[in-house]
């Protein structure tokens, strides 16, 4: 992310957001995303994604600058949205439904069932996304975001509306992701103990429009959390 700035358009006016962003993050590194709420985290998710672009400077993705939609960017958010009259199995390969239509039904679900079960969701892929708790939906719901080895993985709070002990449970699991199939991803969260422990390199942004206000790396994510409960 290279000098981005970007203001909304709205009816009082331009809102500027984000002003001369600077953001890095080395191929298959994980990178953590801090500030307060309103300071433009998920303008700049949108931004990464394609689904908007920034007034000035550049967001680029593997060597090209990012002018369209990306279906290569798996993302997912505080509440998972699941389509319920779908079963686990089913929202979990849609990205290779969009991604790789021409792949065989067979080989696209035995992608789905591998990341199943590697967060303990073996056995549950024939049920409905409301037949499971909330800690389950956002597993299945990285899965769906991971199903098709995306470029970059864009987790928007993706624990924010859990419990501490499933919080950690998916912190835990996240880390056994990383190591099964290392991604290239973008942590945005407001909990800093979740951003050192999961992230190689934390980026804190402030101000109003914000801009990178400080950058820290994390020379090797801690392999337990701390305080663990
Ligand atoms: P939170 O931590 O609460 O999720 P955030 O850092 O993700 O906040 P954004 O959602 O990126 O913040 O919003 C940044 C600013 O841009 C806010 O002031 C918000 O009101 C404004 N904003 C967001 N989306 C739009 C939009 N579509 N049109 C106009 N203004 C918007
Ligand atoms: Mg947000």
């Amino acid at each position: 992310i290279k000098g981005v700035t970007h203001a909304y358009k709205t009816k009082a006016g331009p809102l500027p957001v984000l002003d001369d962003l600077n953001i890095a993050i080395p191929e298959g590194k994980f990178c953590a995303v801090v500030g307060p709420s309103g300071c433009g985290k998920s303008t700049l998710t949108r931004l990464i994604a394609g689904l908007m672009f920034p007034d000035t400077g550049e967001v680029w993705l593997h060597g090209q600058i990012v002018k369209s939609p990306r279906k290569t960017v798996g993302m997912a958010f505080q509440n998972p949205v699941l389509l319920e009259w779908r079963t686990i199995l089913q929202n979990v390969v849609l990205p290779l439904e969009i991604v790789a239509p021409g792949m065989p039904k067979r080989q696209k679900e035995a992608r789905a069932m591998e990341l199943l079960a590697l967060v303990g969701l073996e056995g549950f892929e024939h049920k409905r996304p409301s037949e499971l708790s909330g800690g389950m939906r956002q597993r299945a719901s990285l899965c769906r975001s991971l199903v098709h080895k995306p470029e970059v993985l864009i987790l928007d709070e993706p624990f924010g509306a859990l419990d501490a002990f499933t919080r950690e449970d998916l912190w835990q699991t996240m880390h056994e992701l990383r190591a099964e199939e290392p991604f290239t991803g973008l942590l945005i969260t407001h909990d800093l103990r979740e951003s050192v422990y999961l992230a190689d390199q934390v980026v804190v942004l402030s101000g109003r429009p914000a801009t990178t206000q400080y950058v820290m790396d994390i020379p090797m994510p801690s392999p337990r959390p701390i305080n663990m409960l």
